[in-house]
């Protein structure tokens, strides 16, 4: 079906060739499209669950190789090695077809992010590129190059990747509208070539900068996986000690403020009736909680085992035992359920305030508000104890 149609078509509109080529061409165009139709619905069907990067390679695969099996019937319907560079042209053009399409699947759902100047621009450099180099001097000038590098700098190269896609692709199409036309004359042929040196120098450009991109977002997600690693904690998802010391301390100003340190009372006992497993369920309970109480310019953070720190700014000392209150009556009337096991968890919580909460101020301030909690406990726990302005 597929070779009735493109053998008709080329029979009637491309007049330039003899019915020996018509026939070959059709053939080969036949070959690539029903490659790439049964790999495009064999991968999806079989590894669409992979990874959206070796899903883009899967999907513009089939392409790339319907091209290089279309080059080889190309290649060997001729003597081989007498036209040996049709075969390596043609290849090489599908490639970079290949290659544009993964890339416009690559960054598809990014591409919104360009902002509509910067495809005005791109357009621009290229079509100015491509006056120039008619002078072989300036044949392969790198002004289009350059641009390319700033916008990728500019999008964090993927979305850029879905823009160079495209643009090759459109040079892509272009060619291959006149295919089904007339004769081409002499200047016709030459522009012809020269759109398709272009469309191979877009691949070449492709590549590179789908690596760079790939590389770039790959070492972004490491980034953010060595962050989270490094500060937040696995179990309640809150910030952990070390984010307070390193990251706090830079980031933000805490000043007339209070700390909270909490510390579940008689946790071992959780742990020792009902197993660790309930203990961690225990610990997520109390940290949710203080995550949905209301706390205004705050930083929580799991301080320990069953331990917590809150960091408030700009609070008064009414406000410092108001919450401190707010916090135990919580505890108490929300207790943890699971099933049908009940646990009243209840915390005791050491507070004081602050003028600023800094570097230097940091070592004290922890040692007091640790001074205070162990007071509270040696009260009877459940209750807050406050120490002071420090
Ligand atoms: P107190 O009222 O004096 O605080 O008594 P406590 O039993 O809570 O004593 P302490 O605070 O010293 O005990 C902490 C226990 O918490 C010890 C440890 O086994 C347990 N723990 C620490 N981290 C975790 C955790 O991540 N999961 C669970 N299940 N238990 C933990
Ligand atoms: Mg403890
Ligand atoms: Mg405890």
């Amino acid at each position: 079906m597929s070779f009735v149609v493109i053998f008709v078509s080329a029979y009637f509109f491309d007049q330039g060739k003899d019915l020996k080529t018509k026939f070959l061409l059709s053939t080969i165009s036949t070959v690539n499209i029903l490659i790439f139709v049964y790999s495009f619905y064999y991968i999806r069907l079989f590894f669409l669950k992979s990874k959206r990067f070796y899903k883009t390679i899967l999907i513009s695969l089939p392409n790339i190789i319907g091209a290089f099996v279309g080059g080889i019937l190309f290649m060997l319907s001729f003597k081989i090695g007498e036209r040996y560079y049709e075969f390596l042209d043609y290849f090489l053009e599908q490639f970079a077809t290949g290659i544009s399409i993964f890339c416009i699947l690559y960054g598809i759902k990014e591409w919104y992010k360009i902002d509509y100047k910067d495809y005005i621009l791109v357009a621009i450099f290229l079509f100015v590129q491509y006056v120039i180099s008619t002078d072989s001097i300036f044949y392969a000038c790198f002004i289009f190059p350059f641009l390319m590098c700033y916008i990728s700098v500019k999008y964090k190269f993927k979305e850029i990747c879905f823009l160079f896609g495209l643009l090759a692709f459109i040079c892509s199409v272009y060619i291959t509208i006149p295919l089904s036309g007339e004769y081409w004359n002499q200047q016709e042929i030459y522009m012809l070539s020269k759109i398709s040196s272009y469309r191979l120098a877009l691949g070449c450009y492709l590549i590179v900068f789908l690596f760079i991109s790939e590389i770039y977002s790959r070492n972004r997600q490491l980034n953010y996986e060595y962050k989270r690693m490094m500060f937040c904690d696995e179990l309640t998802g809150l910030k952990n000690r070390r984010y307070v010391r390193e990251k706090v301390l830079e980031k933000y100003i805490f000043q007339d403020g209070y700390i909270l340190l909490l510390d579940i009372d008689d946790f071992k006992k959780v742990n020792d009736k009902y197993g660790h497993h309930i203990g961690d369920l225990v610990i997520k309970h109390i940290s949710n909680l203080l995550i949905h109480f209301n706390l205004e310019n705050k930083i929580i953070s799991r301080w320990g085992g069953e331990e917590f720190l809150i960091i408030s700014s700009n609070k008064t000392k009414q406000e410092c035992i108001a919450t401190c209150n707010q916090i135990l009556e919580l505890c108490n009337k929300i207790p943890f359920g699971k099933e049908n096991i009940k646990i009243h968890a209840t915390v005791s919580i050491g507070a004081v305030s602050f003028n600023s909460f800094d570097s230097n101020s940091y070592e004290k301030l922890i040692q007091e508000v640790d001074r205070c909690l162990y007071d509270a406990k040696g009260l009877g726990k459940r209750q807050y104890k406050y120490g002071g302005t420090f």
